[in-house]
Order: C-alpha cells, then sequence, then structure tokens
C-alpha cells in the first residue's frame, strides 16, 4: 500500500495510483494534498517535476461528480504544451474513472472542432487563457458550473501577460469555489492575483532551488 492511502481518497484513484506504480507522495504532494482534500483555497510553490499536476488533480478528481456531466473543474496553463502534459496527466490519474471526459482547449489549433466537442460536454477543462476567453465570448463555453479552479504555472501566466484575461475568466466562475494555484516563484503579481480570487488560501512552499 502506498503513503497515499493515508489520505482519504476515492479507494479507485487510491487503485489506480498503486498501478501507475506511485507508490510515495512527493514532498509537495504530500503538503498539498491534505489542504486540497479539505476544499480550502491554496497557494503552492514548488519547482518544476515535483509532481504538482498530481498536487491538484487528485483533489479534482476526487471530489469530481461524473454522473453530473457538467464543467466541474477548470486548469488554467501558460502554454500549449504544458497544457497538454497536464491534460495526459491527469487522464492518467483519471483512469479509474468511467466515462470522465477531460478537455483541452488551447489556442494554435482550430476553434471549430473545440466548439464541437463542447457542445457534446465536458467534466474538466485544461487550457489556455487566451482560447478559454476566446470560448467565454463566443458563448461556447459556461463556467457557471465549475467548483475547483486551478492557476497552474501562474507565475509564468502573470509573466506573459494574461493578468487582465485571466481577471475576465474568473468574473464568469462562481465565487463559491475552491481556487488552487502554483507557481514555481511568489512574486508580488502573484500576492496580488491572490488576494483578489482567493478566500484566506493555505500557503506551503517545498524544495523551490530549480
Ligand atoms: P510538475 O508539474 O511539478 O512539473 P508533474 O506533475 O508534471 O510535475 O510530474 C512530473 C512527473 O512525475 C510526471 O511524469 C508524473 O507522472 C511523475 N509523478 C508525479 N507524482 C508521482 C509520484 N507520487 N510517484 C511517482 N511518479 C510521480
Ligand atoms: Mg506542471
Amino acid at each position: 500500500m502506498s503513503d497515499f492511502s493515508t489520505l482519504k481518497l476515492r479507494t479507485d484513484l487510491l487503485g489506480n495510483l498503486d498501478s501507475l506504480g506511485y507508490r510515495s507522495m512527493t514532498p509537495i504532494q504530500a503538503a498539498s494534498l491534505p489542504i486540497v482534500l479539505s476544499g480550502q483555497d491554496l497557494i503552492a510553490q514548488a519547482k518544476t517535476g515535483s509532481g504538482k499536476t498530481a498536487a491538484f488533480g487528485l483533489g479534482v478528481l476526487h471530489k469530481l461528480d461524473v454522473s453530473r456531466f457538467r464543467i466541474q473543474a477548470l486548469v488554467l496553463c501558460p502554454t500549449r504544451e504544458l497544457a497538454d502534459q497536464v491534460a495526459q496527466e491527469l487522464r492518467k490519474l483519471a483512469r479509474a474513472i468511467h466515462n470522465i471526459k477531460i478537455l483541452s482547449l488551447c489556442g494554435g489549433t482550430p476553434i471549430g472542432p473545440q466548439i464541437g466537442s463542447l457542445e457534446h460536454g465536458a467534466h474538466i477543462i485544461v487550457g489556455t487563457p487566451g482560447r478559454v476567453a476566446d470560448h467565454l465570448r463566443k458563448r461556447t463555453l459556461s463556467l457557471a458550473d465549475v467548483e475547483t479552479l486551478v492557476l497552474d504555472e501562474a507565475d509564468r501566466m502573470l509573466d506573459m501577460g494574461f493578468q487582465e484575461v485571466l481577471d475576465d475568466i474568473i468574473a464568469e466562475m462562481p465565487a463559491q469555489r475552491q481556487t488552487l494555484l502554483f507557481s514555481a516563484t511568489y512574486p508580488d503579481e502573484i500576492q496580488a492575483i491572490a488576494g483578489r480570487v482567493m478566500r484566506d488560501p493555505e500557503r506551503v512552499e517545498v524544495d523551490t532551488s530549480q
């Protein structure tokens, strides 16, 4: 049994972690997951390759109700490459949940097929801010049922000038939600956006030397 079993995670998720060979939590997972599962907002800082996707992904998947075919979580990433990596890892973590739909919405790819996919519905969206905002403007995406917002690599998203787009996207979401922010660094801009969009966040910092 892995030490993930010390968490009160769904048993299908635990079984899948076992079959993926995830024997023990990485430090950022051990520090974050109890907070994520408690429903609190979280600002987590850790370097690349430390396992941040599972640190938020297991929380998102644990609370997901697959029988409600609504977008329950939105994960925003700075680039298409990073969004694709996150979607791939989430699909791996979600393998035991039947009929779960995780949809990528990134720029640099035609919008028409994405609109078609959105008409069919999804449980989780992973995307880049520009393209998600495009869908909101076109009214091809509703975030009215989102329960969890994840800002992944938030420092890079702010470096790339996405601050206003993020504010526009967040304005379309219920205020009653869990917000999880992951970042390699903690500049003033992160504190500022956290102050605007999070509620009383916990902070964890693990091994941030790059
Ligand atoms: P980060 O987002 O911090 O850069 P990722 O979430 O992409 O890191 O994870 C990096 C790699 O580590 C991935 O290939 C993932 O499958 C693997 N991984 C994550 N957590 C664990 C774990 N607890 N045990 C084994 N491998 C893990
Ligand atoms: Mg990552």
